[in-house]
């Protein structure tokens, strides 16, 4: 086992927090796969496995995955090769079941850092209610960076709309479930002192400095460097 170790990271965020974009960085920076269950949920549904159709049963009916289901994808994609060096998990755990469940799966060692994202309420619901969507290919557009010629896609010419599920109402509904779902988590990983609350509001560049200078604050960095 002569390669480097990455760190072994989750983030918390609500919606419109910035964490896809934020997650991304952090990958590329510390070299370690993104895990995020929602990619995994969408491209397994896309496939059409087994598995993937249980899952959609689910989302469809807007309810929450049972955690055995959840549990069952994050452990195997962990066990994968890329994911021995450290990851940046993303949607998962959302319940103090799946975090202790996680712990289980990753010792004898465990999480790193717990990075929560964090950004006014008003402010998330700004960025949610101005995203655009094409209708066509799913590209994501804002009312800040619109498409180049009126609401028609750069990419494929379909129109771009307002995404179906960004209403007021619902994005509210959403951040607010999403407190409660949360609320518990950052207690439970706070008691660990593994917690990191992250000012997410500024330019990009600068809420990734935030990011990994809090990481490398708590792990070593000359690991990282040794990589490369
Ligand atoms: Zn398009």
């Amino acid at each position: 086992m002569s390669e480097a170790q990455g760190p072994r990271l989750l983030i918390f965020g609500k919606q419109g927090a910035g964490k896809g974009t934020q997650c991304v960085r952090l990958c590329r920076h510390y070299r370690v796969p993104h895990i995020s269950t929602g990619d995994m949920f969408r491209a397994a549904v896309q496939s059409g496995s087994q598995l993937g159709e249980r899952l959609d049963s689910y989302m469809h009916a807007g309810e929450l995955i049972p955690d055995d289901l959840v549990i069952g994808v994050v452990s195997e994609r962990l066990s994968e090769e890329d994911a021995a060096r450290g990851f940046v998990l993303d949607g998962f755990p959302r319940t103090t079941a799946q975090a202790e469940k996680l712990s289980e799966l990753l010792a004898p060692g465990d999480v790193d850092l717990v990075l929560s994202l964090e950004v006014p309420t008003e402010v998330s619901l700004r960025r949610l209610a101005g995203r655009r969507v094409c209708r066509g290919c799913g590209t994501n557009y804002s009312v800040h960076s619109p498409p180049e010629q009126g609401w028609e896609c750069d990419h494929c010419g379909g129109e771009v709309v307002l995404r179906r599920d960004d209403t007021e109402h619902a994005i509210a509904r959403r951040l607010k479930l999403y407190e409660e779902q949360t609320e518990p988590l950052v207690s439970w990983y706070q008691e660990q002192e593994k917690l990191v609350a992250i000012d997410g509001i500024g330019p990009l560049d600068t809420v990734t400095d935030r990011l990994i200078r809090a990481i490398d604050r708590r792990w070593p960095t000359d690991q990282v460097r040794s990589a490369s």
